[in-house]
């Protein structure tokens, strides 16, 4: 009996250390220092699916403020009109790969990130984003070279083949509008707390949310405090806790 108790307990335990090893985990990043530099910040924007929130791009254009768009194939091919308008300010914006359609990066049947369903296989993983990464070369003209999964949760296999496949992982700092949902004044009071190195997420896929107000009053704030933002594709980033 008592070794059957034992037993039990043995099992218990290895299986609970291999689900918690298994655990998707939200990727936090900053931007690596690099010696005389200071007041570095990133702005990350993502357009999962949806609509394109013209506010958001036509105030980053207004003020000259770079960011980094990181869209699926999804977004790219019922937006025509937000990519024409990013592709004819490339010198602002840098189109990162978020994926084919959207699919969290998290590897077997019947695993999920926030209820949305992750991927059955590698291969579909791969899919996901080698397609999103042709969709960009494609309708934007430039190679992507990060990739963020949707969600931005991963599990350790998919870190592994993400980057296999030639892709750095994007997480951030500063989740600055949580999916679009915060009020206007919830996202200003996010961005006050913005240090140096920090990697801001938000979203540009929701057009009627409160996104583009808070953000537009938040970064402006940030402009004036001589903060200067760079895209990912001018820095290496390095992960944090
Ligand atoms: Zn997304």
């Amino acid at each position: 009996m008592k070794f059957f108790l034992a037993l039990f307990w043995v099992l218990y335990f290895a299986c609970g250390a291999v689900q918690a090893e298994d655990k998707p985990t939200e990727i936090h990043d900053r931007i690596a220092p690099v010696p005389q530099t200071s007041k570095r910040i990133a702005l990350t924007l993502d357009a999962c699916s949806g609509k394109f929130d013209d506010d958001l791009i036509e105030y980053l254009i207004r003020n000259q403020i770079p960011a980094t768009l990181f869209a699926t194939k999804k977004w790219l091919l019922v937006n025509p009109k937000g990519v024409a308008i990013i592709k004819v300010h490339l010198d602002l914006f840098d189109v990162e790969d978020h994926g084919e359609n959207h699919i969290p990066a998290v590897i077997g049947a019947g695993k999920r990130v926030y209820g949305i369903p992750g991927e059955p296989d590698i291969i579909h993983l791969r899919r996901e984003v080698t397609e999103g990464a042709s969709a960009i070369t494609e309708l934007i003209g430039v190679p992507p070279h990060w990739y963020r999964g949707a969600t931005a949760e991963y599990d350790a296999q998919a870190v592994t083949e993400i980057e296999k496949l030639g892709y750095g992982i994007a997480g951030f700092s500063v989740n600055a509008d949580a999916g679009a949902t915060l009020k206007r004044l919830a996202i200003e009071e996010r961005l006050k707390h913005v240090k140096d190195g920090d990697v801001i997420i938000a979203h540009m896929n929701k057009p009627a949310s409160d996104s583009a107000e808070g953000l537009s009053v938040g970064l402006t704030h940030l402009l004036k405090q001589g903060f200067h933002f760079v895209r990912l594709d001018q820095v290496s980033l390095k992960v944090v806790p």
